[in-house]
Formats: structure tokens, sequence, C-alpha cells
């Protein structure tokens, strides 16, 4: 055919894109401030905590710099919807890892670059429990909370908004919520959960809750269901804070400035911080003063930022007179369950995660341990898959190759399930050294025996799940997910890193805002309380205003929520459904 059908094609224009939705950024016209002079906030990683945080303190008038270890992705440039392409996106500097049961680190623990591990996440977006809030009052284990989940309750509705979150009109476990947008189709990884439970009588839901968008919304287009979620997502489809609160935060007047690598934070008096010491891509030493800090890392960067930072009157580490920064570090139990059916599933299609149960959340007595699980579709794509096999068949060689040529009916599902926090699961300094020469971080971890339990128990009925689906064979691999706690927040000082608005209790302008303050991480995935919690941050500081830079008085009331600093378009677009 000489002539195409609909004319000439196009390509797109300067401000729109037909496909790889993101808003241009452009670097050159972002806001540049001197070293010299002190910005209001300084804040050491941009990711998912940093991102949210970065947006609303600049549209909030503040002077923000954003220092982030990693690049600026280009979404266009730099991703590609390929498994092996991505591999960039994580953070996989040197780390070292101990205890009896040693954590695997690298890509399947944090990212690196704008948007941080929000990057790579597969976007299932639950809340925690109300139950999550006070483990050690209802179960004797764990931690209480400082707060209450009605202190975070406003921010879920806020943040499940600006993502937006997708998923069933009608949540059904902890406190029940419908999601803004409509749930997604479903597809045969989650046509499998929903077969199993219904025969065994556990009720899942479908489609959601995830943070990728099941219709259009602005200059996002909505998912297209090629399955590279942990890729980055090239679409725009999946929520990111470097698609969804980055571009207001500089559009308000954040400066970001990536491969910017903090390795101290400078104190002045011995109760207040006044900058950060980070290396440029070239190794060359800056220092960027700050009014005050906030520590965004992930939670075994922030840790070992902290421990790094040690200096007179800090000598174990700054604002660890508890002795708590890097101890109650957490793991999700994350291990996975690959089930063969007769019938063809194709992993690859659809979002990994889109379907779920959280039937075994909370505690049940007949059980024999406290606290529970969720059960999540997983559906790796082949080198994952691969790696999987590896461990839970021992496929290599030939065996590899026969095992990779039937991908195609393989079903994965995972058990998410909730560690709880012990002061020898902790980040410390290792002796090794960074290509920076600052000290890595050694992370040591043991399951203890109410973990153990609630391990087993979580495989065993995911198997059930899987035969009762039809699976022919189930095998598993054991492994960890979403890395929690290490500088928790508490009311006591004397067991705490931070108070319940991430304020450390040592230094008065020095706060830690990301998934390290975690006191028990629940069986929900993390990311949403992560943002949810940095919003809340967010208020607060707005809040307290001047007095933040110069008083060291504490105080405690809970800030309004401010729901105009949300996203700009948050209430406009999209299917909405409940609302309170
Ligand atoms: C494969 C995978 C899938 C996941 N899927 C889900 C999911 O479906 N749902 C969910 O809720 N969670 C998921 N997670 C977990 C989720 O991504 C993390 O819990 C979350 O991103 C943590 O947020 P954070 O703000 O604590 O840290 P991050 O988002 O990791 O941000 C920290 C940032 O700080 C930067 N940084 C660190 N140290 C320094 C320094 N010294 N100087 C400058 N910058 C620094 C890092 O480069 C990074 O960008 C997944 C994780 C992985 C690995
Ligand atoms: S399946 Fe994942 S990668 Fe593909 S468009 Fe949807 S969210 Fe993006």
């Amino acid at each position: 055919m000489k002539t195409p059908l609909f004319g000439a094609f196009q390509p797109p224009h300067e401000d729109e894109r037909i496909l790889g939705s993101m808003p241009r950024i452009s670097l050159k016209e972002m806001q540049h401030f001197r070293e010299s002079e002190p910005v209001d906030y300084c804040i050491v990683g941009v990711g998912s905590a940093g991102g949210v945080l970065c947006q609303r303190l600049a549209k909030a008038g503040f002077k923000v710099v954003g220092l982030e270890a990693g690049p600026f992705w280009d979404t266009e440039r730099d991703w590609v919807s390929d498994e092996k392409g991505s591999h960039k996106l994580y953070w996989t500097d040197l780390r070292i890892t101990g205890g009896e049961d040693p954590l695997a680190l690298g890509e399947n623990n944090s990212g690196k670059g704008v948007g941080g591990g929000s990057v790579h996440w597969a976007a299932f977006a639950p809340r925690f429990h109300p139950s999550d809030f006070r483990v050690y009052t209802d179960d004797g284990v764990g931690s209480d909370w400082p707060i209450s989940y009605e202190d975070v309750k406003p921010y879920y509705e806020l943040l499940e908004r600006e993502m937006p979150v997708a998923g069933p009109a009608h949540f059904p476990w902890g406190d029940p919520h419908g999601y803004p947008y409509g749930p997604h189709p479903v597809g045969e990884v989650g046509n499998v959960l929903i077969k199993g439970c219904t025969k065994l009588g556990i009720p899942v839901v479908a489609g959601g809750p995830i943070a990728i968008l099941s219709g259009s919304r602005g200059d996002r287009p909505h998912c297209i269901y090629r399955g590279y979620c942990i890729q980055g997502c090239k679409v725009g489809a999946k929520a990111s804070t470097l698609i969804t609160h980055v571009p207001e935060a500089l559009r308000y007047g954040v400066e970001i400035r990536d491969r910017s690598m903090a390795f101290r934070i400078s104190t002045g008096r011995k109760t207040r911080v006044n900058g950060v010491l980070y290396y440029d891509d070239e190794g060359r030493e800056h220092f960027q003063r700050a009014k005050a800090v906030i520590v965004s890392g992930y939670a075994i960067e922030t840790p070992r930022l902290l421990l790094n930072s040690a200096c007179p009157g800090h000598e174990a580490g700054l604002a660890n007179a508890s002795d708590s920064v890097g101890r109650y570090l957490m793991a999700q139990a994350g291990n996975v369950l690959l089930g063969r059916f007769s019938e063809l599933i194709r992993m690859y299609k659809t979002p990994p995660a889109h379907s779920m149960t959280e039937h075994f959340y909370e505690t049940d007595p007949d059980r024999g341990f406290a606290r529970g699980f969720a059960i999540q579709t997983v559906a790796p794509l082949p080198i994952a898959f691969a790696k999987q096999m590896m461990k839970a068949k021992g496929a290599w060689g030939w065996g590899m190759r026969r095992v990779l040529m039937d991908y195609n009916h393989w079903a994965t599902l995972g058990v998410l399930g909730e560690i709880l926090p012990w002061p020898e699961n902790r980040v410390q300094l290792a002796e090794e050294k960074d290509q920076f020469g600052i000290p890595v971080a050694s992370v040591t971890f043991t399951l203890h025996d109410n973990d153990k339990k609630l391990i087993e128990f979580g495989k065993k009925t995911v198997m059930e799940v899987m035969r009762a689906a039809g699976a022919e064979e189930v095998v598993q691999e054991s492994r960890y997910a979403h890395l929690v706690g290490a500088a928790r927040m508490g009311s006591d000082p004397a067991t705490s890193v931070v108070d319940r608005f991430g304020r450390t209790h040592d230094v008065s302008n020095l706060f830690i805002c990301d998934g390290s303050t975690l006191p028990t991480q629940g069986s929900a995935n993390p990311g949403l309380t992560i943002q949810a919690l940095a919003a809340r941050t967010a208020d607060y500081l707005i809040s307290q205003g001047e007095k933040i830079f110069s008083s060291e008085e504490r105080d405690m009331t809970p800030p309004p929520v401010r729901r105009k600093l949300a996203v700009a378009g948050t209430f406009v677009h999209g299917i909405p459904r409940l609302w309170n």
C-alpha cells in the first residue's frame, strides 16, 4: 500500500506524546540555588517519600534542594521495554549481608535515580490495617505506632487519588473502602488466584488495588497490559513519583541535583544540623547549606548516612542516642509459589500485580503465631522466572531450557508475610567502602520462631490455593521483599529515632521520612503508606513554618490536612468512586 490509510503519520509535537506520556522535564529551566546560601530544606533521596516531600514543600513556598544519588531518568531515552535492559534502575552498589537468614540485596530492594523505588515497584497499593498501628497492644508482639490509622487515613485517600490507584469498588479488609479508578481486567495468574481461593471459600479481590491507570488521566494514557511494570513502565500508566509528583515539584521551584551522593550531614550546634556534604558524579565534594535536613534514602541508606554522620556529641551516629539507628529492620516474607497448569497462562500479560487476598492478615490464635500474611499475584518475566526456577527446581543447563520453553504454562503467587521487628536485625557500617570511599551498609537478618511459623503456614496455604486452582506441579522459592524500619518512630526517645512527625528526637531540625520510620510493617506492600506519611510530614512542616528553622520547641499538634497541595488535577479526572 503506497498511501497510508489515515494520511501521513505525524510525530508528536513538543508538548504532547503519542505513547510515552511523561511531561517534558526541562532541567535547564529548573531552579538553581547557591550552595553557600542556606535553603529551607535539603532532602536526601528523591524516591517514593522524597518525591512527595519535594512537591508538597515547594508548592507551599519553601526553598528546597533534593539530592539524589542516581540519575534523572529521561523515560523516552533511558527506559526500554525489555527485562534485561532495566537493571540499571536498581541500587546495585556494594552492600554486605549476613545473619542466619541473610537477605539478598540489590535488585530486590531499592531503586537509584529520581523516583527511587517507585520507578520499579510493581505498584500494588493496599493500605495498612487499623490493627497494624497497635500490634503490641493487641497481640503482645512488635511495637505500637505513636499514631493511629485515623491519622493516616486522610493521606491514604489523597494519595490514592494523586497516583491514582485502581481497584475494586469494595475492598473488604482492614478499614473497608473503594478506589477512585475502576479495577483492571484480570489476567490468567489472577484467575488462578481467584479460582483457587473461591474453591477454598477464601474471599479475594481482582484488578487492584494498584497504582496503574485503568483509564487515561491528563496526559497519561491507560495501561496497555504488556507487563513491563517493574521495568519502569515506559508508557507512563504506572505511577512513580518521577511522573506523579516530581514534575509539579519542579514547576514550583524545587532543585533536584541528580548523581549527588550525600555522605555526611553536618552539625552546627549540638542539637542542630546546618547542611549536607555530598559528592557529585565526578567525585567532587560539595556542601549544601540548609536550615533543616530531611533524610529519605530508604531503609538501608538512611541509617547508613546517619551512622556515617557520627561526630563529636553524636559519637554513635547522628540521632542515635537511643542506639536504635539501624535496628528493627524488617523485610516481608515474600515466598513465591510457582504452579504448572495444562492450560496456557502467559504470565507476561497484564501487570504482575493485579489480584490479592488479605483474608489471613490479622492474628488468628488457632494458627499458633501472631500476625499474618496476604496472598498476591507475582507473574515474573522470563529472566526472573529462570532465577526462581533455578532455586525452586534446581533448573540448570538443558533442564533450564526446557523449563523456559514451558514458561507460558506457569503461574506464580506470592506470600506477603509480616516479619516482626527485632533489635538484632539491623544495618551497621561495614569495613568495605564504596566508589567514593564511604563505608557501605552491612545488613544482619535472622528469622525468629514466630516469623518461621508464619512463613510455613503461608506457604502451605498458597500451595493449597494452587492445587485447588488445578496446578499439576507446585514448587517454591524462599525470598523476602520490601525492607522497612531501621530508624523507627515512637513516643519514647529511649527506644526510637523519630517522633510521630518524623523529627529526630536528638536533633530538632533533622527529619527522617521514608520507609525506615515504620515501627511494624503489616502484610500490605508499604509504598502507599510511605507516600501518605510523607504528605503528612509535609503538612506538619508547613504548619510549623519558620519555627523548625530556629526553635527547639516541639509542637505536637497534628496539622490540618492540606488537600489543596495535592497534585494538580487530582480531583478532576478519572471515574469517581467512593470518597468518604
Ligand atoms: C522489584 C520491587 C517491587 C516492588 N513492588 C512494590 C509494590 O508493588 N508495592 C509497594 O508498595 N512497594 C513495592 N516495592 C517497595 C517500594 O518500592 C519501596 O518500599 C519504596 O520505594 C521505598 O520508599 P523510600 O522512600 O523509603 O525509598 P526509595 O523509594 O528507595 O527512595 C530512596 C532514594 O534515595 C536515594 N538515596 C539513597 N541514599 C542516598 C544518598 N546518600 N544520597 C543521595 N540519594 C540517596 C536513592 O537513590 C533513592 O532514589 C517494590 C520494591 C521492589 C524492589
Ligand atoms: S502493564 Fe505495566 S508496563 Fe505495561 S502499560 Fe501497564 S503499567 Fe505500564
